[in-house]
């Protein structure tokens, strides 16, 4: 049990706010109705993933739930740590276990996906629970959930510590007794039948000494329905059937709240969109979700962006059913603003850039691209950015949303230590990172995403350029290269693609964030604007010293994540410009690292270097030059063992000062007569806590969970 550490969720766990407040109130009165009632059925439909995630994961919740239902935190601590005799460290321990349990959707990580155990001794847990309010209220109920729950949350076989499938994990999207040859068998006829398995579960179970396998649709309806559900039927010697009906408790609290939301719809879109929702709840059939889907891309820019359904694969070991997922998010106008601000003065700034006019577009194209504050997102986690839906058939044909979730970065930047840096600099960088991200996000999407040009060959043989005029800049020499017809850049560049892109973003941003007129754009000028301009340059290569490598994996040398590596690559091109520009040095006997930037050096040092390197990119990209783009970026990619910057050695000091992931604390909002308010919280486990008794305010989920649960019962 000697890793039962990496199981533990530490007594220092950071809690940070999710703030939306601004965006929230420059909602009209109807906009705040509708996200209510949106949020609301994200918040219900979101307790599905306890039922998700493991077979206990609905019975801690509920028992949690209810002692914190019964007595606010301070009078349940009084009686812990008197009469349950616990100590402090272990009461914070409980209320760090809790506000696991609520931000992870049950007891694994939704990050990671490994379990997590509550770090005080069971019986102390105990004790805990029989001297609360809620157990003085109803001793049997409280102490049947505790019998229920204390093995299971506790319990930490090899098994039990990750998500999987049989004996390499826990899942709930299978029964116990399927393995991976019963998922591939599942595979097969659903294949057959045309089926696809987003929104439903997998039980198997033998009657008449023959197999069967259950497909459970998530729905309120209950019974065969033609369309939707399939009758018995053999398959390779087995039976297969589809039935519905699954979670059926919660999704009628999640239609309830999307009829309520349906009134405030701003359009025709949104309206149709919620029907298709609400039916594909309450009947199971999935072609109503897809339909949803489609009316919700057509909703273009819409001041509230929702989405709700079982959405993302990740969980379920065979990757094909979806975990429950709603979030409701605001498009910030006053961002929104800037923004277009910038986009208007694009065909202005787009001359600027390094590389000459011919190898930009002949006319900007704005890219699809919304930033929104996020007001509520239910499930195991909170992603930076979303791309959505993953249905291909409608992401190829009609399209789908690319989504920045604005302030989630800007809320994980809160109580985050940033070492290898200076006083300074680190005081510096707290002041000013949100401002500096701004300018970065809304210059990396809209001109770096947005610029350059693809030189292709037509089908009618014509070029796309003046093959005669235009010159490579790298190389003084005519275009001897392009994109034939039917290439694509995804299709030449494939697995370096997207990191190669990243980087070519984030160049495109750390250079035109030296034009001290775009900084004005965004409200900053003088010495603000320097500073800002200053910690833009900082907060990236600091990225790129010490957090990127946290995304490599040394043993295959690969690359985990697109961004990461790009920060890496532009770190490593400023460190190669010399002129003492970058300053990297081992301290403490090599137990830390010190980053050190030349600030006087930005606007030459910097920019050139940033600038040739960022040309290099763009022509490579123009003229689908695949074999010099690769070779230079994987270059810049490796991670050395040994010489002046020994990366590979550097990585361990950098996981040695690796920090726990943080959770959130996101707002309630609250009917009071006919307005809608937003309630915030303080951002420690009291405030998270508060945060969920109020946003269920009573005991009806914990009935409906509970019988979730016993369901449930016999396929684990
Ligand atoms: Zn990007």
């Amino acid at each position: 049990m000697s890793d039962r550490v990496h199981f533990l969720l530490p007594n220092n766990q950071p809690i940070v706010e999710l703030e939306c407040a601004t965006a929230f109130n420059a909602l009209t009165n109807d906009e705040k109705k509708y996200a209510h009632y949106l949020s609301r059925a994200a918040w219900n439909g979101g307790l599905i993933v306890l039922v998700q995630t493991s077979p206990e994961s609905p019975l801690i919740f509920v028992l949690l739930h209810k002692i914190f239902l019964a007595q606010n935190i301070e009078e349940l601590q009084k009686g812990a740590l008197g009469e349950g005799k616990l100590t402090e460290d272990e009461f914070t321990a409980f209320l760090v276990y809790s506000c696991g349990i609520f931000t992870n959707s049950g007891n694994y990580k939704g990050f990671g996906d490994t379990k997590f155990i509550p770090n005080l001794d069971c019986s102390k847990f105990e004790s805990l629970v029989r001297c609360s309010e809620a157990y003085r209220r109803e001793p049997k109920v409280i102490q049947s959930l505790w019998d229920r729950i204390k093995v299971p949350a506790y319990k930490l076989d090899e098994k039990d510590k990750s998500l999987g499938l049989n004996e390499k994990g826990v899942t709930t999207y299978f029964s116990a007794n399927c393995s991976l040859k019963d998922a591939e068998l599942v595979n097969k006829w659903a294949k057959t039948k045309n089926i696809e398995c987003y929104n439903s579960r997998c039980f198997k179970t033998t009657e008449n000494n023959t197999t069967v396998y259950d497909i459970k649709l998530a729905s309120i309806e209950e019974g065969p329905q033609e369309g939707i559900t399939i009758p018995e039927e053999s398959f390779e010697g087995c039976k297969f059937r589809v039935t519905r009906g699954d979670y059926s408790g919660l999704l009628k609290l999640v239609n309830e709240d999307l009829k309520s939301a349906q009134k405030y719809a701003a359009n025709e879109n949104e309206k149709l969109m919620l029907e298709e929702y609400i039916k594909h709840f309450s009947t199971g059939c999935l072609n109503a979700h897809k339909n949803g889907s489609r009316y919700w891309i057509k909703d273009k820019g819409p001041v509230i962006e929702t989405y709700i359904g079982f959405i993302e694969t990740y969980r379920d070991p065979a990757g094909m059913r979806g975990e429950f997922e709603g979030f409701v998010a605001m498009v910030n106008k006053e961002m929104s603003v800037k923004f277009t601000t910038l986009v208007e003065k694009a065909e202005d700034l787009l001359p600027n850039l390094p590389w000459p006019t011919s190898f930009e577009k002949d006319t900007f194209l704005r890219p699809d691209f919304t930033s929104l504050d996020v007001l509520t997102f239910s499930g195991s986690g909170i992603p930076a950015g979303i791309n959505i839906p993953n249905y291909d058939e409608i992401r190829q044909s009609e399209g789908f949303k690319n989504v920045s979730l604005g302030n989630v970065i800007p809320a994980n930047y809160k109580e985050s230590l940033t070492p290898f840096l200076n006083q300074e600099d680190q005081d510096l960088l707290v002041k000013h990172r949100v401002a500096a991200f701004e300018v970065q996000v809304g210059l990396h999407e809209l001109l770096g995403h947005g610029s350059g040009k693809l030189f292709r060959k037509e089908d009618n043989g014509k070029y796309n350029f003046d093959i005669a005029s235009v010159k490579n800049p790298l190389t003084g020499e005519a275009i001897d290269k392009w994109f034939e017809p039917g290439e694509t850049y995804d299709s030449k560049f494939t697995t370096l693609g997207s990191s190669y892109e990243e980087c070519r973003a984030e160049c495109v941003g750390l250079y035109l964030s030296l034009d001290r007129d775009i900084l004005k754009i965004f409200g900053h000028e003088g010495e603000t604007a320097e500073d800002i301009i200053y910690i833009n340059w900082l907060s990236l290569i600091w990225n790129g010293v010490g957090k990127a490598l946290e995304m490599y994996q040394p043993t295959s040398k690969t690359w985990l994540q697109a961004h990461a590596q790009a920060r890496y690559v532009i770190m490593r091109v400023l460190v190669e410009a010399g002129d003492d520009f970058i300053t990297i040095t081992e301290t403490e006997e090599g137990k830390n690292l010190l980053l050190t930037i030349d600030r006087t050096k930005l606007d030459t040092v910097g920019k050139k270097a940033i600038g040739d390197f960022l040309c290099k990119l763009q022509v490579y990209k123009s003229l689908g030059d695949f074999e010099s783009a690769s070779k230079m970026y994987n270059a810049y990619s490796e991670v050395p063992e040994s010489g002046p910057y020994p990366w590979a050695q550097w990585r361990e000091i950098i996981m040695a000062h690796k920090q726990p992931r943080k959770m959130m604390v996101q707002a309630n909002t609250l009917v009071k007569g006919d307005e809608i308010i937003l309630k915030n919280y303080e951002s420690n486990f009291a405030g998270l806590i508060k945060s969920v008794v109020e946003r269920f305010p009573n005991a009806e989920i914990d009935t409906i969970l509970e019988e979730l649960w016993e369901k449930d019962q016999k396929y684990f």
